[in-house]
């Protein structure tokens, strides 16, 4: 089941909240809807749900028109941050609910109810607490049955938000792997909101970045992630260093920092955007580079080394992070407060008016 949304826009008295949002969220897949808070991402999701209207716009399921549709009509799954299992009742007859409450005509049979809850728990690999009360369960446990029971009544579209977001961090990451997984065998169509990358990006089919009641930019994870076309998205996704200055006879200037650009440029300021993997660590300056840092802090928890650098005698807001791996950790070992010179391997730049950045390689650039 497709989901189209067509010119939406909503305001709350004065205030716009959602922006000419057009949106294709295909049939089958599990679409993120990432940005900072206030971006617009719960608003939009209650209006796919049906649960709020918009001031202009159509949403249209599989083609069909249903934004004048109740949200009892639209068929919909929803899964909350916060769990909103009945408390007085178990955990069989919190998924059970929704297809208790439906109208006689429509209410399967007692014994095919009962089979329906015994697939989902076993669905959800929770069958041995169907008679538990959530007063009795793990956070992840509720999440869980909170899925199952929006999955009972067999909806078109699974809607979640911020699923995970009261769990800790390690419960959080096995529920959303188990939740992919849970999608790859059943493929309903599933939007999802976040506020954390990590997460839009490691579950989800498509992302939709948004910002301030606007879609910023869409695409797969990685194709977002390697080419982001804004600032904003680049900023977004990820850790990103940034060196913002002016561009004289070839080079991007920071005060005494420098990098040589090898390419030609008309505009006089610039920014370059480079991730934490696109930058080497240097002992000492080169023709290519002078960007002198002093370490800030090391982190060895991953699968890389994270090493954290302050701008040595040079103006940058900004922290920048440089990813090595533990190999070369171990040769080079960086400890807080030695000096260190980092090299860009690729970096984007943003200069002028041009509406994406330009990809810049200091590959076989002599070095
Ligand atoms: P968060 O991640 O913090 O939940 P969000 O991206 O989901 O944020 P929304 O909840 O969609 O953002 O809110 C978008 C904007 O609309 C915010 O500025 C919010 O204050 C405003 N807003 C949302 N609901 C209402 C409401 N019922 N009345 C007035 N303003 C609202």
């Amino acid at each position: 089941m497709s989901i189209q949304i067509d010119g939406v826009n909503k305001f709350f008295g004065n205030f716009q909240a959602l922006h000419d949002i057009d949106l294709h969220i295909p049939d089958g897949q599990l679409t993120a809807l990432l940005g900072p808070s206030g971006s617009g991402k719960t608003t939009l999701l209650r209006i796919i749900a049906g649960l709020e209207t918009a001031e202009r716009g159509r949403i249209l399921f599989h083609g069909e028109d249903v934004s004048a549709l109740h949200v009892r009509d639209r068929n919909v799954g929803f899964v909350f941050q916060h769990y909103a299992l009945f408390r007085h009742l178990t955990v069989a007859q919190n998924i059970a609910f929704g297809l208790e409450s439906l109208p006689r005509g429509k209410r399967p049979s007692k014994t095919e109810i009962r089979e329906t809850v015994e697939r989902l728990l076993d669905m959800i690999q929770l069958p041995q607490l169907a008679n538990r009360y959530p007063a009795q369960l793990s956070g992840g446990q509720k999440q869980r049955i909170a899925l199952a029971r929006a999955l009972a009544t067999k909806p078109r579209i699974l809607l979640l938000d911020e699923p995970f977001g009261a769990l800790d961090a390690k419960v959080r990451k096995d529920l959303r792997r188990w939740l992919r997984s849970l999608h790859d065998e059943f493929h309903f169509t599933s939007v999802f909101v976040t506020h954390d990358q990590e997460e839009a990006l490691e579950l989800s089919d498509q992302v939709v970045v948004m910002s301030e009641g606007r879609v910023e930019q869409v695409g797969e994870p990685t194709q977002l992630y390697a080419h982001p076309r804004s600032r904003f998205v680049f900023d977004f996704l990820g850790h990103v260093n940034v060196l913002e200055g002016e561009v004289l006879e070839g080079r991007l200037s920071q005060g005494s920092a420098w990098i040589a650009l090898p390419m030609a440029t008309d505009a006089r300021t610039a920014q370059l955007y480079l991730r934490p993997h696109e930058v080497r660590l240097a002992d000492e300056p080169t023709t290519e580079a002078n960007l002198p840092f002093r370490v800030e802090a090391v982190s060895l928890i991953g699968a890389e080394v994270r090493v954290e650098l302050k701008p040595d005698g040079w103006d940058s807001d900004r922290i920048w992070e440089v990813g090595i791996s533990h190999a070369e950790f171990n040769q080079r070992e960086p400890k807080r407060g030695d000096t260190c010179y980092a090299l860009p391997r690729v970096g984007h730049l943003f200069a002028g008016e041009t509406a994406g950045p330009v990809t810049l390689d200091w590959a076989g650039t002599g070095r």
